[in-house]
Order: structure tokens, then C-alpha cells, then sequence
């Protein structure tokens, strides 16, 4: 049956999260489909923000131990806020540095070549900081790229076969770096899979969950996945290169951090100031510099609707999002040539939609001047993400008509080609 704007208005009605719509900054006859990229502002972010620009005001150097969130203990008490989202204990994560930054902390404290198990494997269709990290961590250690990376092949462009990663993982192997989610297609990995055949074989494995958190659930340390980094100002809506998160197992515990920094340190002994570094026994350990108090703030007001809603409905209200919209783009769109380059099935489905077409660029600006916001991905992909916190199916219902008008109307054709420096 064709999806209609009727199923959208009952959905909405129906919709237990559709009261979080006006928690956030919307622009009004604006559709916002780039929360998968940069997640929008709430009132809670802000208020939290303010709150501690004014303790920084009001307690100055005090507010390291006093005021609403003291700022000593902000980045394990924010990290604690963060497990439930990824099934991790507590103290197995701690909100620090950048997506970066993280890795290349968690790659210098994990891979240790030896032997011949000297490669790190990662994918071809990675985000590319993560293939720059590794490949910059392998020559620090004097090791070739050419002959130490391993990437796992795609066999159409768009996905990973699980079968090829595990095939991958020979008796050569030191470290496997993955996404839960890859940015472009925005399939999801079997991540307990992938775990499970990488440790039967003695191989470390980690995952960049930038394009999962606050979107998907996961169960990391039931998995048993030996560590994990990720952003907060994608699903996670904590602004602009908000401080990011390392998740490390707990069996991992006492691993000596591969870059130490001062507040890596046991807290009671951190202001000791000795030279011999004393680092915390949890995943604390793997962080480097005072926390950066603003912006971190953010998150604090972003996760308090997280943890109000809980992940498992939002991650139930994006998927039957998604799946409505892929039914629209079917129904409404099936004779303008766009193609669906994001997997169907609910269990390899991240939360976005990739939408190919030969015109993406073009379209994606006709888009933008229709008040609807996607992202572009060169060379082919639209990708359009309704957010369970504050799209809604009427949203989208108005967003494929929309696309539908710039079709029919053959209105990207007013625009060049040429992509815009940011995409
Ligand atoms: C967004 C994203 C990043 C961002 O890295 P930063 O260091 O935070 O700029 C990294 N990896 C993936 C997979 C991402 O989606």
C-alpha cells in the first residue's frame, strides 16, 4: 500500500517522543535532515551551557570542586551519563578530547605489533580520519602503511560484508578499527559478530560509533568489545566539536595509556604532581589535559533527554522513521532515478538514508533552497537523516514532496555542479 500523509499525521499522533520537538531550536517551514552530521541545539544544551559560563563567573577557580557540576570530576560524570547509551559500565567511559585524538590514544594503548602479528585492518568505504590516524600510527612505529594496513574491499561500493572482515582476520593481524555505522550508506556492522571472530583468533578490536551514538544502542561490554570512540555533536546534539568519548573494557583496565597526560592520573594522586605517572585504574586513565569545561557543557542538558527517553525508543521511532520515509521515496519518487544505497533490513540499518542519484549535487542545493536540509556526499549520495528527537512523519512526508516539486519541476537544474567546500 503507498505510504500517505494521512499514515504521517496517525504516526505523529501516536508518537510517544513527539513532545521533544519543541525542546529544540527548529527554524520555522524548515525540515532538518542533517542531524546525523551536526545535531541541533536544545534548550537543555543551552541552559547547561549558561549554567557554566556563569560557575566559571561565579566560583572561579573554585568551580574545579564546587558549583552545580564540578569541574574535576565533569568528564567521568558525563562519561557515566554516556554507558547506558552503548551498554558499558560506568567507569568504562569518559567524555574527553575529539574523535581523533581518541583514536590515536586507543591505537597507541592497543596495538602493539609483535612477530608477525603486526597489521591493523579497517575498511575501504572508512570515515578518512580514521584511516590518516592508523596510518600515522603504524609509521610511528617504523612501519611500512603499504604492507602493514589492511583494508577490507566492498564488493559494490556501498557495504562491508561481515564475511570479508572475518576473512581478513588472519594469524597476521594485530588490531581491526571499524564504524558501527558507515557514514555513507549507513550500514550497520554486527558488531557482537565481528567481536566474537576477531577474540577467537586473539585479535584486539575497536569501534568509531560516531554514526551510531544517540541513535542506536549497542551492548559493548557484553560483547566484549575491547574499546570504542565517538563524537557528541552528531545524534548526540552537544554543538559544534563538542568534547568526544573513549569507551574502554573493563578487562582492559591498567593498560598503560599510550599517550599520558596529567589528568590520565589517578584523581587522588593527581595533584601530587610527581613525575612518575600514576594513571586511574578505569577509563579515565586514557585521557590527556584539563577538561574543556564549555564545551562540554552542552552534553550535559543533550544527554539529560537521552536518559529521560531512553535509547531503545529512540532507536524505535528512527527506524520506523526511516522505513517511512524509504516507503515515500518509493511511491512518490520511483520514476526520477534516485536509488536507495542504505541496507533495508532494521538490523544493518543505521539512522540515515542514502539516497543516490547522478544529480545528488545539484539536487542537494535545490533541496537547501526549498527549506530542506540534507548532506552531501560526493560523488552520487544525498543523505537525509529524521531525527527521533525532533522529526517528525509529517516531516518527512513534506520533505519528499519537496524533492518530489524539485524533480517534477526539474528545478536543480538552475545550480552548477560544483560542490561547496564544506558537503
Ligand atoms: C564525524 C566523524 C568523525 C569526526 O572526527 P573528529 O575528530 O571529531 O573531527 C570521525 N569518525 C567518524 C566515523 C565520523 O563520522
Amino acid at each position: 500500500m503507498k505510504p500517505t500523509q494521512e499514515d504521517a499525521k496517525l504516526l505523529d499522533h501516536q508518537d510517544v517522543l513527539s513532545k521533544y520537538q519543541d525542546e529544540f531550536y527548529l527554524v520555522s517551514d524548515q525540515i532538518y535532515l542533517d542531524g546525523n552530521s551536526l545535531g541541533l541545539c536544545s534548550k537543555r544544551a543551552e541552559k547547561t551551557f549558561l549554567e557554566m559560563f556563569e560557575s566559571w563567573k561565579r566560583y572561579q577557580i573554585d568551580g574545579w570542586s564546587n558549583g552545580k557540576y564540578p569541574w574535576f570530576y565533569l568528564a567521568e560524570m558525563l562519561g557515566a551519563k554516556m554507558a547506558p547509551l552503548v551498554g558499558a559500565k560506568k567507569e568504562e567511559v569518559v567524555a574527553t578530547g575529539t574523535t581523533t585524538v581518541n583514536l590515536h590514544q586507543l591505537i597507541a594503548t592497543f596495538y602493539h605489533p609483535e612477530g608477525k602479528r603486526t597489521k591493523i585492518v579497517a575498511n575501504e568505504l572508512d570515515f578518512p580520519t580514521d584511516i590518516y590516524a592508523i596510518k600515522s600510527q603504524l609509521q610511528l612505529h617504523g612501519l611500512d602503511p603499504e604492507e602493514h594496513f589492511l583494508s577490507v574491499k566492498s564488493r559494490q561500493g556501498r557495504y562491508i560484508d561481515e564475511a570479508d572482515i572475518i576473512a581478513c582476520m588472519q594469524d597476521d593481524v594485530a588490531l581491526i578499527i571499524l564504524p558501527t555505522v558507515l557514514y555513507r550508506s549507513g550500514q550497520l556492522l554486527d558488531i557482537e559478530l565481528l567481536t566474537r571472530e576477531a577474540h577467537k583468533r586473539g585479535i584486539l578490536i575497536g569501534f568509531d560509533a560516531c554514526h551510531s551514538i544517540g541513535a542506536v544502542p549497542h551492548e559493548f561490554h557484553q560483547w566484549g568489545v575491547d574499546f570504542a570512540v565517538w563524537c557528541s555533536y552528531k545524534y548526540l546534539n552537544s554543538g559544534p566539536g563538542s568534547v568526544a568519548a573513549i569507551y574502554v573494557h573493563e578487562k582492559h583496565f591498567g593498560r598503560v595509556p599510550g599517550l599520558a597526560g596529567w589528568f590520565g592520573s589517578d584523581k587522588e594522586r593527581q595533584f601530587d604532581m610527581g613525575h612518575a605517572f600514576e594513571p586511574s585504574t578505569q577509563a579515565g586513565a586514557y585521557q590527556l589535559s584539563a577538561p574543556s569545561i564549555l564545551n562540554a557543557a552542552p552534553l550535559i542538558g543533550s544527554l539529560s533527554i537521552f536518559e529521560e527517553v531512553g535509547i531503545e525508543s529512540i532507536r524505535k521511532k528512527s527506524l520506523s522513521l526511516t522505513r517511512y520515509m524509504m516507503e515515500l521515496i518509493e511511491s512518490e519518487l520511483q520514476e526520477w532515478g534516485f536509488l536507495i544505497g542504505n541496507p533495508m533490513e532494521d538490523h544493518r540499518r543505521g539512522g540515515h538514508i542514502s539516497l543516490e542519484h547522478e544529480e545528488a549535487t545539484r539536487i542537494c542545493k535545490a533541496l537547501k533552497e526549498a527549506n530542506v536540509i540534507p548532506d552531501f556526499r560526493a560523488p552520487n549520495v544525498i543523505r537525509v537523516a529524521p531525527i527521533a528527537l525532533y522529526t517528525s512523519y509529517q516531516d518527512v512526508w513534506e520533505a519528499v514532496q519537496r524533492l518530489k516539486l524539485i524533480m517534477v519541476e526539474e528545478k536543480y537544474k538552475a545550480y552548477s555542479h560544483e560542490r561547496g567546500v564544506i558537503a
